[in-house]
């Protein structure tokens, strides 16, 4: 048998392009990868990487998927989605928010991450720029960069609870700014925009004549007192430039079924329809019939979920706040919390091991304690780390003694 080279040294036409070249794996797969890896070596890891529901997605869903698959819906698609879909997302956003929006304002991606990479590649190329509020979910800044924009990165601190202000987005804006990348609830910090701050951005949006693309993806994952508001019901008149994401994976505990979807200005949504129907075809015809019953069926299992998440996020906040030394600002949605372990740095910890910085921490803390949480350093956000608890009781409880032995010189 004839072995195949593994090298592609030497072969000019198979050179990595330079988007590639400099693309990094995304911070919150790799560091899953990174816990599974030990977990197949027969450890016991406390996996706090990844932010899915550990729930599986509800019966009534997979049991539409059952039935799409048995009706003989399993050929391609329209590329920006089946219609009855596209209706029921229109339905349901005006159900929960009282704005209509027509079918055409909608392309059904293969999840909320594609449906980014489709706004920034129809929208953003080479001279313009992005804003992102830092801490920023892992794959915002790779994915400007990849449809050839630049990111701007606009720090945001513990103190004001990892919000963007008015002043902080204005004072951020070039001749060359061409959007705005929002997400409240925010993955990694949790934190929460009031109507107020969200009426604030809109209107500097406004001013300089704007886009702002929100990602609403943890909008039924919220437990502050005030209901979830969409950025483009702000104002009586901003989703003109408003682009909105969201989808299934979060609320309906559907990460794997990848459906995400855009709510977007007609001409827009033309141009990511196009691209789609050059890149993907379309996204899994099941995975669509399973959106339309998580859409259209009953919504008590995502407040079953909710309720279940608030629990734990509960217990999650009591126990960091007795860790010494660590300093958290309370998530009001999400699944996450975000927390300052910087006063660690420099000073023995686990078995012995000085960390200096958020990666140390977390490579230190998977090997010996086995705990495995993501470095803030990934979100933009040095110093911090970052558990989703979105995981199992007994693993939380079990996770926290470990890394508070960790956090005191000691070691599972
Ligand atoms: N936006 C944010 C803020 C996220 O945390 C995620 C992670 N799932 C996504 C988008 C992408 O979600 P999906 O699984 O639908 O691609
Ligand atoms: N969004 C989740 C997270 O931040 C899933 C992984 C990913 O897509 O980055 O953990």
């Amino acid at each position: 048998m004839r072995a195949i080279p593994d090298s592609i040294a030497g072969y000019r036409t198979m050179k990595l392009s330079p988007a590639v070249t400099s693309l990094k794996p995304s911070a919150t797969i790799a560091a899953a990868a990174k816990a599974k890896a030990l977990k197949s070596q027969g450890v016991t890891v406390y996996d706090f990487t990844l932010g899915e529901p550990d729930f599986n997605t509800p019966e009534h869903i997979q049991e539409a998927a059952r039935a799409a698959m048995q009706a003989g819906h399993t050929h391609y698609t329209a590329s920006g989605g089946i219609p009855e879909l596209k209706k029921a997302i229109c339905s349901a956003f005006e159900r929960e928010q009282g704005l209509h929006y027509e079918p055409n304002q909608v392309v059904v991606s293969n999840g909320a991450k594609h449906s980014i990479h489709n706004v920034l590649t129809a929208l953003c190329g080479p001279g313009d720029e992005v804003i992102i509020p830092a801490p920023y979910w892992v794959s915002y800044k790779s994915l400007v960069e990849l449809a050839g924009a630049t990111p701007v990165i606009v720090e945001t601190t513990e103190a004001s609870g990892f919000r963007l202000t008015a002043e902080q987005f204005e004072r951020a804006i070039t001749p060359r700014t061409k959007l705005l990348l929002l997400n409240s609830p925010c993955n990694p910090t949790g934190a929460v925009f009031s109507t107020q701050q969200l009426e604030d951005l809109a209107r500097v949006a406004v001013k300089h004549n704007l886009f702002v693309c929100s990602d609403e993806i943890y909008d039924k994952l919220l437990y502050t007192d005030e209901p979830f508001k969409s950025f483009a019901t702000l104002l009586g008149g901003i989703a003109n430039r408003t682009i909105i994401i969201n989808g299934v994976s979060k609320a309906y505990a559907m990460t794997g079924w990848r459906i995400g979807w855009t709510l977007a200005p007609v001409a827009l949504t033309a141009a990511m329809d196009n691209l789609q129907s050059q890149e993907t075809s379309n996204p899994c015809s099941i995975s669509q019939y399973a959106a339309l019953a998580a859409l259209s069926g009953p919504q008590d299992c995502v407040a079953t979920m909710r309720q279940e998440f608030a629990r734990r996020r509960e217990y999650t906040l009591g126990r960091i706040r007795e860790l010494p030394q660590v300093s958290i600002p309370e998530p009001g949605g999400a699944f996450y919390a975000f927390f300052n372990v910087s006063r660690h740095f420099g000073r023995p910890l686990g078995k012995g091991t000085v960390v200096n910085n958020s990666t140390e921490f977390c490579t230190a803390l998977l090997e010996q304690s086995h705990v495995a949480l993501v470095s803030g350093d990934a979100f933009g956000a040095p110093g911090y780390v970052r558990m989703s608890f979105a995981t199992g009781r007994p693993i939380l409880e079990a996770g926290f003694d470990h890394l508070a032995a960790f956090l005191s010189g000691k070691s599972a």
